[in-house]
Protein backbone atom coordinates (compact mmCIF):
# COMPACT_ATOMS: atom_id res chain seq x y z
CA UNK A 1 0.00 0.00 0.00
CA UNK A 2 2.52 2.84 1.28
CA UNK A 3 5.01 1.55 -1.43
CA UNK A 4 2.22 2.21 -4.31
CA UNK A 5 1.14 5.58 -2.32
CA UNK A 6 5.28 6.79 -2.61
CA UNK A 7 5.23 5.97 -6.26
CA UNK A 8 2.26 8.09 -6.95
CA UNK A 9 3.82 11.18 -5.16
CA UNK A 10 6.99 10.34 -7.41
CA UNK A 11 4.63 10.45 -10.18
CA UNK A 12 3.06 13.48 -9.31
CA UNK A 13 6.45 15.31 -8.68
CA UNK A 14 7.97 14.10 -12.05
CA UNK A 15 5.12 15.72 -13.59
CA UNK A 16 5.37 18.34 -11.94
CA UNK A 17 8.60 19.02 -12.63
CA UNK A 18 8.16 18.13 -16.19
CA UNK A 19 5.27 20.58 -16.62
CA UNK A 20 7.29 23.09 -15.10
CA UNK A 21 9.74 23.33 -17.73
CA UNK A 22 8.33 21.84 -20.59
CA UNK A 23 4.84 22.77 -20.74
CA UNK A 24 3.15 26.09 -19.57
CA UNK A 25 -0.51 24.70 -19.07
CA UNK A 26 0.70 21.97 -16.90
CA UNK A 27 2.81 24.24 -15.44
CA UNK A 28 -0.40 26.55 -14.68
CA UNK A 29 -2.02 23.28 -13.30
CA UNK A 30 0.80 22.77 -11.28
CA UNK A 31 1.59 26.03 -9.48
CA UNK A 32 -1.48 27.06 -9.50
CA UNK A 33 -4.19 24.46 -8.77
CA UNK A 34 -7.13 26.00 -9.43
CA UNK A 35 -6.31 28.64 -10.92
CA UNK A 36 -6.98 30.63 -14.54
CA UNK A 37 -4.18 32.32 -15.93
CA UNK A 38 -5.62 33.96 -18.37
CA UNK A 39 -5.87 37.18 -16.62
CA UNK A 40 -2.16 37.53 -16.16
CA UNK A 41 -0.34 35.80 -18.52
CA UNK A 42 -1.51 35.74 -22.28
CA UNK A 43 0.84 34.06 -24.93
CA UNK A 44 -0.32 36.57 -27.84
CA UNK A 45 -0.31 39.67 -25.22
CA UNK A 46 2.91 39.33 -24.25
CA UNK A 47 5.14 38.09 -27.64
CA UNK A 48 2.57 40.94 -29.91
CA UNK A 49 4.00 43.78 -27.21
CA UNK A 50 7.60 43.19 -27.52
CA UNK A 51 9.13 42.73 -30.63
CA UNK A 52 12.48 41.15 -29.11
CA UNK A 53 10.66 38.79 -27.73
CA UNK A 54 8.04 38.38 -31.05
CA UNK A 55 11.50 37.50 -33.01
CA UNK A 56 12.75 34.87 -30.25
CA UNK A 57 9.74 33.03 -29.09
CA UNK A 58 6.20 33.68 -31.03
CA UNK A 59 6.45 29.68 -32.19
CA UNK A 60 7.80 28.87 -28.45
CA UNK A 61 4.78 29.45 -25.47
CA UNK A 62 6.65 27.45 -23.30
CA UNK A 63 9.80 29.91 -23.67
CA UNK A 64 7.94 32.56 -23.68
CA UNK A 65 6.30 31.66 -20.22
CA UNK A 66 9.41 30.95 -18.72
CA UNK A 67 10.81 34.49 -20.24
CA UNK A 68 7.87 36.28 -17.80
CA UNK A 69 8.54 34.03 -14.93
CA UNK A 70 12.37 34.53 -14.92
CA UNK A 71 12.89 37.84 -16.16
CA UNK A 72 9.84 39.26 -17.85
CA UNK A 73 8.43 40.18 -14.67
CA UNK A 74 11.65 41.52 -13.38
CA UNK A 75 11.85 43.88 -16.38
CA UNK A 76 8.35 45.25 -15.67
CA UNK A 77 6.90 44.07 -18.70
CA UNK A 78 3.47 42.93 -19.00
CA UNK A 79 1.70 39.64 -20.49
CA UNK A 80 -2.13 40.90 -19.31
CA UNK A 81 -3.82 44.32 -19.84
CA UNK A 82 -4.74 43.83 -16.20
CA UNK A 83 -1.19 42.77 -14.39
CA UNK A 84 1.40 44.85 -13.94
CA UNK A 85 3.51 43.71 -10.97
CA UNK A 86 4.58 47.00 -9.35
CA UNK A 87 1.58 48.30 -9.38
CA UNK A 88 0.38 45.31 -7.16
CA UNK A 89 3.54 45.64 -5.46
CA UNK A 90 2.91 49.23 -4.46
CA UNK A 91 -0.61 49.72 -3.76
CA UNK A 92 -0.76 47.13 -1.47
CA UNK A 93 1.53 47.35 1.67
CA UNK A 94 -0.16 44.23 3.37
CA UNK A 95 1.43 41.95 0.60
CA UNK A 96 5.01 43.94 0.80
CA UNK A 97 4.55 42.83 3.95
CA UNK A 98 4.66 38.88 3.31
CA UNK A 99 6.11 39.07 -0.28
CA UNK A 100 9.09 41.79 -0.29
CA UNK A 101 10.79 41.67 -3.45
CA UNK A 102 9.84 38.22 -4.80
CA UNK A 103 7.54 39.00 -7.84
CA UNK A 104 6.48 35.55 -8.38
CA UNK A 105 5.01 35.10 -5.25
CA UNK A 106 2.50 38.49 -6.19
CA UNK A 107 1.72 36.94 -9.96
CA UNK A 108 0.77 33.75 -7.43
CA UNK A 109 -1.38 35.64 -4.99
CA UNK A 110 -3.09 37.78 -7.47
CA UNK A 111 -4.22 34.71 -9.39
CA UNK A 112 -5.23 32.94 -6.02
CA UNK A 113 -6.73 35.11 -4.04
CA UNK A 114 -6.21 39.22 -5.31
CA UNK A 115 -8.92 38.88 -8.28
CA UNK A 116 -11.19 37.58 -5.89
CA UNK A 117 -10.77 39.55 -3.16
CA UNK A 118 -11.33 42.60 -5.83
CA UNK A 119 -8.02 43.94 -5.77
CA UNK A 120 -6.13 45.59 -8.71
CA UNK A 121 -3.28 44.85 -10.51
CA UNK A 122 -3.58 47.39 -13.48
CA UNK A 123 -1.48 50.14 -13.91
CA UNK A 124 2.11 51.41 -16.05
CA UNK A 125 4.76 51.56 -13.21
CA UNK A 126 8.42 50.79 -14.32
CA UNK A 127 10.49 48.63 -12.76
CA UNK A 128 12.72 50.05 -10.20
CA UNK A 129 15.86 51.42 -11.84
CA UNK A 130 18.73 49.36 -10.80
CA UNK A 131 21.28 52.23 -9.20
CA UNK A 132 24.39 50.16 -8.37
CA UNK A 133 24.89 50.49 -4.34
CA UNK A 134 27.49 49.55 -2.66
CA UNK A 135 25.81 49.14 0.66
CA UNK A 136 26.33 45.66 0.48
CA UNK A 137 29.82 45.27 0.81
CA UNK A 138 29.79 47.21 4.19
CA UNK A 139 26.36 45.48 5.73
CA UNK A 140 27.43 42.97 7.80
CA UNK A 141 25.89 39.36 7.31
CA UNK A 142 24.10 37.67 9.59
CA UNK A 143 24.78 34.00 9.82
CA UNK A 144 21.43 33.28 8.05
CA UNK A 145 22.20 35.70 4.70
CA UNK A 146 21.17 34.02 1.75
CA UNK A 147 18.75 31.71 2.84
CA UNK A 148 15.16 32.36 2.35
CA UNK A 149 13.08 31.16 4.73
CA UNK A 150 8.92 30.45 3.85
CA UNK A 151 7.56 30.71 7.58
CA UNK A 152 3.48 29.35 7.73
CA UNK A 153 1.31 29.80 10.68
CA UNK A 154 -1.41 27.10 10.29
CA UNK A 155 -5.25 27.56 9.79
CA UNK A 156 -6.75 31.07 9.43
CA UNK A 157 -9.45 33.58 8.39
CA UNK A 158 -12.37 30.92 8.44
CA UNK A 159 -10.71 27.94 9.67
CA UNK A 160 -9.34 28.72 13.25
CA UNK A 161 -7.99 25.50 13.92
CA UNK A 162 -7.96 24.47 17.48
CA UNK A 163 -10.05 26.50 20.29
CA UNK A 164 -9.88 26.87 24.00
CA UNK A 165 -10.75 29.61 26.61
CA UNK A 166 -11.96 31.28 23.28
CA UNK A 167 -8.29 31.72 21.86
CA UNK A 168 -8.06 30.75 18.30
CA UNK A 169 -4.79 28.46 17.36
CA UNK A 170 -4.75 30.11 13.88
CA UNK A 171 -3.83 34.09 16.44
CA UNK A 172 -1.06 31.93 17.97
CA UNK A 173 0.15 30.07 15.54
CA UNK A 174 0.59 33.94 13.81
CA UNK A 175 1.58 35.18 16.62
CA UNK A 176 4.83 32.79 16.43
CA UNK A 177 5.32 33.39 13.56
CA UNK A 178 5.58 36.98 13.50
CA UNK A 179 8.37 37.30 16.16
CA UNK A 180 10.20 33.92 14.21
CA UNK A 181 10.01 36.02 11.05
CA UNK A 182 11.62 38.89 12.73
CA UNK A 183 13.58 37.10 14.58
CA UNK A 184 15.49 35.38 11.33
CA UNK A 185 15.38 38.78 9.51
CA UNK A 186 17.79 40.08 12.54
CA UNK A 187 20.35 37.23 11.61
CA UNK A 188 19.89 38.03 7.94
CA UNK A 189 17.49 35.79 6.33
CA UNK A 190 14.94 36.58 3.71
CA UNK A 191 11.86 35.27 5.61
CA UNK A 192 8.32 34.97 2.89
CA UNK A 193 4.98 34.26 4.76
CA UNK A 194 1.83 31.78 2.96
CA UNK A 195 -0.49 33.99 5.29
CA UNK A 196 0.38 38.01 5.90
CA UNK A 197 -2.51 38.60 8.22
CA UNK A 198 -5.94 36.11 9.68
CA UNK A 199 -6.88 35.07 6.20
CA UNK A 200 -7.83 31.71 5.07
CA UNK A 201 -5.26 29.91 2.85
CA UNK A 202 -5.85 26.76 1.38
CA UNK A 203 -3.58 23.87 1.82
CA UNK A 204 -3.02 23.83 -1.93
CA UNK A 205 -1.77 27.65 -2.08
CA UNK A 206 0.50 26.38 0.77
CA UNK A 207 2.58 23.74 -0.76
CA UNK A 208 2.35 25.20 -4.62
CA UNK A 209 4.06 28.24 -2.99
CA UNK A 210 6.40 26.23 -1.32
CA UNK A 211 7.07 24.68 -4.48
CA UNK A 212 7.47 28.15 -6.16
CA UNK A 213 10.60 28.43 -4.07
CA UNK A 214 12.91 25.92 -4.67
CA UNK A 215 15.91 27.57 -3.04
CA UNK A 216 13.71 28.05 0.36
CA UNK A 217 13.18 25.89 3.33
CA UNK A 218 9.63 25.63 4.68
CA UNK A 219 8.46 25.66 8.14
CA UNK A 220 4.70 25.34 9.40
CA UNK A 221 3.25 26.22 12.55
CA UNK A 222 0.77 24.60 14.83
CA UNK A 223 -0.91 24.24 18.01
CA UNK A 224 -1.88 20.76 19.25
CA UNK A 225 -5.10 19.87 21.02
CA UNK A 226 -6.23 16.69 22.39
CA UNK A 227 -9.67 17.07 23.99
CA UNK A 228 -10.71 15.76 27.46
CA UNK A 229 -7.07 14.48 27.95
CA UNK A 230 -5.69 17.72 29.78
CA UNK A 231 -1.94 16.06 31.07
CA UNK A 232 -0.87 15.40 27.66
CA UNK A 233 1.73 17.59 26.45
CA UNK A 234 4.80 18.27 24.29
CA UNK A 235 5.95 19.42 21.24
CA UNK A 236 5.44 17.07 17.50
CA UNK A 237 7.37 17.34 14.63
CA UNK A 238 6.34 15.96 11.10
CA UNK A 239 8.40 15.59 7.90
CA UNK A 240 8.05 13.53 4.81
CA UNK A 241 11.56 12.18 3.93
CA UNK A 242 11.27 9.51 1.41
CA UNK A 243 12.44 11.95 -2.19
CA UNK A 244 13.27 14.30 0.02
CA UNK A 245 15.82 13.57 2.23
CA UNK A 246 17.24 17.19 2.61
CA UNK A 247 13.82 16.70 5.05
CA UNK A 248 15.06 14.72 7.77
CA UNK A 249 17.86 16.80 8.68
CA UNK A 250 15.96 19.86 8.50
CA UNK A 251 13.28 18.69 10.31
CA UNK A 252 15.38 17.46 13.00
CA UNK A 253 17.30 20.43 13.30
CA UNK A 254 14.55 22.88 13.79
CA UNK A 255 12.60 20.26 16.13
CA UNK A 256 15.80 19.95 18.41
CA UNK A 257 16.30 23.89 18.44
CA UNK A 258 12.55 24.21 19.66
CA UNK A 259 12.87 21.61 21.99
CA UNK A 260 16.45 22.88 23.36
CA UNK A 261 15.34 26.74 23.63
CA UNK A 262 11.62 25.76 25.53
CA UNK A 263 12.58 22.59 27.20
CA UNK A 264 9.37 21.14 26.15
CA UNK A 265 8.95 17.03 26.31
CA UNK A 266 9.99 15.44 23.08
CA UNK A 267 6.90 13.74 21.56
CA UNK A 268 8.70 12.80 18.52
CA UNK A 269 9.45 13.53 14.83
CA UNK A 270 7.52 11.49 12.23
CA UNK A 271 9.57 11.24 8.64
CA UNK A 272 6.61 9.63 6.48
CA UNK A 273 3.80 12.12 7.81
CA UNK A 274 0.86 12.85 5.04
CA UNK A 275 0.33 16.35 6.25
CA UNK A 276 0.01 18.19 2.51
CA UNK A 277 2.54 21.02 3.49
CA UNK A 278 5.29 18.28 3.83
CA UNK A 279 4.05 15.24 2.01
CA UNK A 280 3.58 17.70 -1.13
CA UNK A 281 7.22 19.85 -0.77
CA UNK A 282 9.76 19.48 -2.68
CA UNK A 283 11.98 21.62 -0.73
CA UNK A 284 13.66 20.89 3.09
CA UNK A 285 10.42 21.59 5.31
CA UNK A 286 8.67 20.53 8.98
CA UNK A 287 5.92 21.30 10.44
CA UNK A 288 6.16 21.88 14.18
CA UNK A 289 3.05 21.05 16.76
CA UNK A 290 4.34 23.48 18.77
CA UNK A 291 2.41 22.00 22.41
CA UNK A 292 -1.07 21.11 23.55
CA UNK A 293 -3.96 23.85 23.81
CA UNK A 294 -5.48 21.23 26.18
CA UNK A 295 -3.24 21.01 28.44
CA UNK A 296 -3.82 23.85 31.06
CA UNK A 297 -0.17 24.42 31.61
CA UNK A 298 0.73 24.85 27.80
CA UNK A 299 -1.95 26.33 27.24
CA UNK A 300 -0.56 29.20 29.36
CA UNK A 301 3.05 28.74 28.22
CA UNK A 302 1.78 28.58 24.65
CA UNK A 303 -0.15 32.00 25.14
CA UNK A 304 2.22 33.79 26.57
CA UNK A 305 4.49 36.24 24.47
CA UNK A 306 7.73 34.95 26.67
CA UNK A 307 7.02 31.54 25.40
CA UNK A 308 6.78 32.82 21.86
CA UNK A 309 10.18 34.44 21.81
CA UNK A 310 11.79 30.89 22.84
CA UNK A 311 10.16 28.93 20.29
CA UNK A 312 11.41 31.84 17.83
CA UNK A 313 14.54 31.20 19.43
CA UNK A 314 14.70 27.33 18.82
CA UNK A 315 13.66 27.48 15.57
CA UNK A 316 16.03 30.36 14.79
CA UNK A 317 18.93 27.77 16.09
CA UNK A 318 17.55 25.51 14.42
CA UNK A 319 18.05 26.73 10.95
CA UNK A 320 21.23 27.91 12.22
CA UNK A 321 22.43 24.27 12.61
CA UNK A 322 21.04 23.38 9.40
CA UNK A 323 23.05 26.04 7.56
CA UNK A 324 26.32 24.33 9.58
CA UNK A 325 25.32 20.91 8.66
CA UNK A 326 24.76 21.49 5.43
CA UNK A 327 27.48 24.01 4.20
CA UNK A 328 29.92 22.66 1.86
CA UNK A 329 31.97 25.82 2.33
CA UNK A 330 35.29 24.25 3.55
CA UNK A 331 36.33 26.36 6.40
CA UNK A 332 39.87 27.45 5.38
CA UNK A 333 42.45 26.51 8.13
CA UNK A 334 44.68 29.11 9.39
CA UNK A 335 47.91 28.15 8.04
CA UNK A 336 49.75 30.79 9.24
CA UNK A 337 52.28 29.39 11.83
CA UNK A 338 52.50 26.11 10.24
ZN1 LIG B 1 -3.34 23.25 13.62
Amino acid sequence: MKRIFRFQILILLAFIICGIKFDTKAASAALFPTADLSPVYDHDYYINRYPDLYAVYSADPAGAYDHFLKCGMAEGRQASPSFNVYAYMNRYPDLREAFKDDLKAYYYHYVSFGISEGRSASGDEAAPSQTPSDEGADTPKGPLSGMTVILDAGHGGRDPGCIRNGVYEKNVNLSIVMKTGAMLESFGAEVLFTRPGDSFVSLEYRYAFENLHPNAVFVSIHCNALPGNASHSGMNAYCFAPGNEKSSLFAACVYSGALYTTGATAKGLKTDSDYKVVLYSTIPSVLLETGYMSSPKEFRLLTSSGYQDLIAAGITTGLINYRLCTSDSTVSAEESGR
